[in-house]
């Protein structure tokens, strides 16, 4: 592919597209499908910035390459006057910054949001005075001393840590690895949340160490749990039993499959003095939750937040499975004028596919449904029209009637 032609004459690599490509990439998508690239001209090794342009020779953006990628450029500006360096990092994340605050987030967020920043394959969350960063491209990757810089100027935080031990870069040609960026800190810390402390284990917890995608959610629970007596399954450190149990809820059983997760949750419930009321168990959400059903079990709020069950469009079926299933063991569990609190975190099940599969559940479980919110994660990951991928979660307030 690599063409030492006639346009390579400027020192950036070029990109030339085929003729007929996807609206895709017309309609403002960053990414760039190596089945879509007529020419590379110049020098691309991996990770290089590179200019892109039609086959007609316009100008479309610049980005980073990868030719091991089946995602070969990702975009990272269309402003030919925007040079890609250190100024550019410091500035989309400033700005990114601003756009927090703006929308009311202070001390906790998703500071970046990959492509929905415009800085695709990065995720930097703010945990107060502490950041978790995620390089998940190559070459997102090679701009990580410029991004570590950035947040030390806009931040001065207390400390850096990359979890970069995803599989999803394995596609890039990069390892896993996982490490400070800055000098070596207490990775356990404490947060805060709507009124409440939450212990979050930066270095060993699931993904950044805490779900910050739930968190306007969190607190859409308040007023069905008053009194209640509340089973929560895929619980993780706890957080939406905590909340349950703090809005005034009777009784609350959560269940998570991690022994890990588990004991961080009833930390956390003791942490915030709730641990009479909330209380952890290790168990299979799928095993338990049917056996209760047999046994005629009866709760006024259930609530299921499961893993993705999925992470490719060829087992999407798996998904859907999935999460039917779920669904209707949970159904099962609730009193007639009870509630059922459930997500899906993967945008493969887009939003109208997700009440499909609640409605399939409800049939078979019999039940009937009165929608209450549908909502999706929390706004500091923000939603952009035309890039799927950024609109992943689905929260799901329904009542059992
Ligand atoms: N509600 C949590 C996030 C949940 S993430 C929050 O807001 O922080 C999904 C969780 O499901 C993970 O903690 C994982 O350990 C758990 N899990 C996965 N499979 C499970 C199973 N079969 N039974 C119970 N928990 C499971």
């Amino acid at each position: 592919m690599i063409n030492q032609g006639f346009i390579y004459i400027c020192g950036m690599t070029n990109v030339i597209l085929k003729k007929k490509i996807s609206q895709r990439i017309t309609n403002g998508h960053p990414w760039i499908f190596a089945n879509e690239v007529a020419e590379v001209n110049g020098v691309a090794d991996g990770g290089e910035t590179v200019e892109v342009f039609t086959y007609d020779k316009k100008f479309v953006g610049r980005g980073y390459i990868n030719q091991r990628s089946q995602i070969m450029v990702r975009l990272l500006t269309r402003d030919r006057n925007e040079a890609i360096d250190e100024a550019f990092f410091y500035n989309r994340i400033a700005s990114a910054w601003q756009y927090r605050q703006q929308i009311g987030y202070t001390e906790n967020c998703r500071l970046v949001f990959g492509e929905a920043d415009e800085m695709p394959a990065l995720i930097i969350d703010k945990f107060n005075d502490y950041f978790v960063l995620q390089t998940l491209a190559l070459g997102m990757d090679k701009w990580k001393p410029a991004i570590v810089a950035a947040l030390q100027k806009i931040f001065n935080p207390k400390g850096i840590y990359e979890r970069n031990d995803v599989p999803v870069r394995e596609l890039e040609g990069i390892p896993q690895q996982k490490g400070f960026l800055t000098t070596p800190f207490d990775t356990k810390i404490l947060i805060n949340e709507n009124g409440l402390k939450f212990h979050v284990d930066i270095e060993n917890g699931q993904k950044t160490g805490y779900f910050l995608d739930q968190q306007d959610n969190r607190r859409a629970i308040q007023h069905i749990c008053k009194g209640a007596d509340v089973l929560g399954a895929f619980t993780y450190t706890g957080t939406f039993e905590i909340h349950a149990a703090h809005y005034g809820a009777k009784s609350v059983f959560g269940i998570d499959i991690s022994e890990n997760a588990v004991a961080q949750a009833n930390k956390n419930a003791a942490l915030n003095g709730l641990e009479n009321v909330c209380r952890f168990e290790a168990m299979n959400a799928f095993d338990v939750l049917k056996q209760w059903g047999k046994d005629g079990k009866q709760y006024d709020v259930v609530m299921l937040d499961p893993p993705a069950f999925t992470k490719s469009r060829e087992t999407i079926q798996k998904a859907i499975t999935g999460y039917k299933e779920i669904n209707l063991r949970g159904m099962k569990l609730i009193k007639k004028g009870g509630f059922l609190v459930t997500s899906s975190c993967t945008n493969l099940v887009q939003p109208e596919l997700f009440l499909q599969i609640i409605e399939m559940a409800a049939k078979d479980a019999r039940r009937k449904l009165r929608q209450v919110t549908f909502q999706a994660q929390a706004s500091d990951h923000p939603i952009i029209w035309g890039m799927e991928n950024t609109n992943y979660l689905k929260f799901l307030i329904v009542q059992v009637i």
